[in-house]
């Protein structure tokens, strides 16, 4: 059965899928480590959804720390293993721009969700749901009209934090089930 309130979800990776590792890119399967609860509530997640979209900044491609190949098979890895479980992810967005460069498809811009809608053009914003561990998330999510979820547990932005305005808050993974 497909939720009624939000079909469309749209999930961070670093810091919600997978632990951020602060300061540094996941540059590799080895680095990549699931978050607690993940690779169980995403069977849950597919049966609610109808559209579940990765969107993700990872400016380590950008940066020439890694190569946009490494981080493609991260993702595989990171894909094939939600399937072994019954899980699943419709479509991943990954920004590799700077930070720097002017006009980047970075979250918080909403590039990446208009390349989602483009790629899916059933996807109805007002009827989507967006966790993230960032303020950049939160922005990203409301710039197209999406409801926000705050993934709590990101220190250093604590204080910027605070002045969001995200929809929900949760501590944990399996707690977005409940908001479908
Ligand atoms: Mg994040």
């Amino acid at each position: 059965m497909i939720s009624k309130k939000f079909p469309y979800l749209f999930l961070d990776r670093d810091g919600v899928i997978n632990h951020r590792l602060p300061g540094q890119y996941v540059q590799s399967t080895a680095d990549f480590k699931f978050m607690p609860g993940v690779l169980d509530a995403f069977p849950k997640l597919a049966k609610l959804t109808d559209k579940i979209v990765i969107v993700t900044n990872q400016q380590g491609v950008g940066k020439e720390l890694m190569t946009y190949e490494q981080m493609e098979k991260v993702h595989e890895y990171m894909q094939t293993q939600i399937e072994k479980k019954g899980g699943r992810i419709d479509a991943i967005f990954s920004c590799t721009e700077l930070a720097s460069d002017t006009n980047n498809c970075r979250k918080p811009s909403p590039a990446m969700g208009i390349y989602a809608k483009k790629k899916f053009p059933k996807i109805d914003f007002s009827r989507s749901l967006m966790v993230g561990d960032s303020a950049s998330d939160i922005l990203f999510g409301e710039a197209l009209g999406m409801k926000t979820v705050l993934m709590q547990g990101k220190e250093e932005e604590s204080a910027l934090q605070r002045s969001l305005k995200p929809d929900f808050k949760i501590n944990k993974f399996s707690k977005i089930v409940d908001l479908l």
